[in-house]
């Protein structure tokens, strides 16, 4: 076998469940992670149809995720006086099985860390490939060579930028805007959760860690804003500036978001590229194919990717050129079709107009009595489902 010293970056989803599958191939994986430490809770993320279960049964860890399942009911679509007018059911949003990221990324690591090195609180500074392998420096860590690397280090890829160049190439702006934090469950929502829309702006309050505390969410149509990724501050500013007095119980949750111990803010983007690999260096989940946060696909498909890269990775005897390309030839329609939902949820969640918004909220009322009130957790679901699995174990 050729090339069994492997660095990957990032350590979520797509990082770990990579190195497990590495490990299981005969290859040895270290992952750096930029975080000091595995980042906790977080939002939650959902796997749904039979690809995703298989890859996580064939990993064995089905049965700790169904363990640590958020339970999550139907979300209700509220009016101003926090009247539901709309029930959406629970599989559209939660899939067959949803989850805090962070939860996930623990049973991802626990799978994981006795076979892999992790290194946390570090990032590569650069990466300089020759014909035997790559030279990486750290930022913190003594420099190192390996064989391979793989960016597994999200829509913001810092392995993408040193191999690929700048991401204004590859990340696609869907138009909107999200914030997500936690906050304390004072509406006593009962694994379920409220979601307002007003025009392009949309405010939910989803409960979790089974009641104990809730997760507020804002998104807002925009084009590009050109915010410092790092500056919350502004963040802040730019989302109160949105939200205040929009109603509902935005004002109090703007209130809430200074004593948040979580904030998360991006723009909602898509990541599109040619070609995944660059010599010995390629890129799995979201770092090479986000499909966006809201297309609720993410999560299933970056571990789709990592098993599959692994897969043909161990297919090849190791030999990277042939393993990379068989890898995009397994994953690229796959990925492709993903992303296709991330579009249309987006433009379904934030409409472009009020008009859209107004039809939406009255189309939402009658749906549970229309005969294909299951269209969207259908069209959810053929997409997760889109990809014939081969057995690489
Ligand atoms: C708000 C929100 C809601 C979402 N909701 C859903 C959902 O409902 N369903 C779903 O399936 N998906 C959802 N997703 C998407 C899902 O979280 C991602 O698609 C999935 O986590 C992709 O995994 P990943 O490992 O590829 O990337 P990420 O989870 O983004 O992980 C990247 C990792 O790389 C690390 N990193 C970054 N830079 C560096 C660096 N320089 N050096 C080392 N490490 C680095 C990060 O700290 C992180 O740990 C949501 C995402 C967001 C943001």
């Amino acid at each position: 076998m050729k090339n069994l010293n492997v660095l990957i970056s990032g350590a979520s989803v797509a990082g770990p469940a990579l190195a497990y599958w590495l490990h299981r191939h005969g290859f040895t994986p270290t992952i750096v992670e930029r975080a000091p430490a595995l980042r906790d809770g977080g939002y939650a993320v959902d796997f749904r149809g039979e690809a995703h279960l298989t890859v996580l049964r064939r990993m064995g860890i089905l049965a700790d995720l169904e363990r640590a399942r958020t339970g999550m009911g139907y979300m209700s679509y509220v009016n101003d006086k926090g009247r539901a007018v709309a029930k959406m059911p629970a599989d559209l949003f939660a899939g067959d099985i949803e989850i805090l990221r962070g939860d996930l990324s623990r049973i991802l690591y626990d799978a994981t860390r006795q076979h892999t090195e992790y290194i946390f609180g570090d990032s590569i500074g650069s990466l300089t490939e020759d014909a035997h392998g790559v030279h990486v420096t750290f930022e913190r860590s003594a420099p190192r060579r390996f064989d391979l690397v793989i960016g597994a280090d999200g829509l913001h890829s810092n392995t993408r930028r040193l191999t690929f160049g700048p991401e204004e190439q590859f990340v696609k702006h869907l138009g909107v805007y999200c914030a997500i934090f936690t906050t304390s469950n004072f509406l006593d929502l009962d694994h379920t959760g409220h979601a307002y829309r007003t025009g392009n702006r949309l405010v939910a309050l989803y409960s979790a860690r089974h009641n104990t505390e809730a997760k507020a969410a804002f998104y807002f149509g925009s084009p590009d804003l050109d915010l410092d990724r790092r500056d919350v501050a502004r963040q802040q500013a730019v989302l109160t500036e949105q939200f205040t007095g929009n109603g509902w119980e935005s004002d109090r949750l703007l209130r809430e978001m200074q004593y948040a111990p979580d904030f998360y803010f991006d723009s909602v983007g898509q990541v599109h590229m040619d070609s995944w690999s660059r010599g010995r260096i390629a890129l799995v989940g979201d770092a090479a194919y986000c499909p966006s946060s809201l297309s609720g696909m993410g999560s299933g498909l970056a571990l789709v990717g990592a098993y599959v890269l692994a897969g043909e990775l161990a297919a090849a005897h190791g030999d990277h050129r042939v393993a990379f390309a068989r890898y995009e030839q397994e994953m690229r329609e796959y990925a492709k079709g993903c992303q296709k939902m991330g579009d249309g949820v987006a433009k379904l969640m934030v409409p472009s107009s009020r008009a859209l918004a107004a039809f939406l909220n009255r189309y939402y009322k009658v749906m549970p009595y229309l005969p294909g009130k299951n269209m969207a957790s259908k069209i959810a679901r053929k997409a997760a489902e889109n990809i014939t699995l081969r057995d690489y174990r």
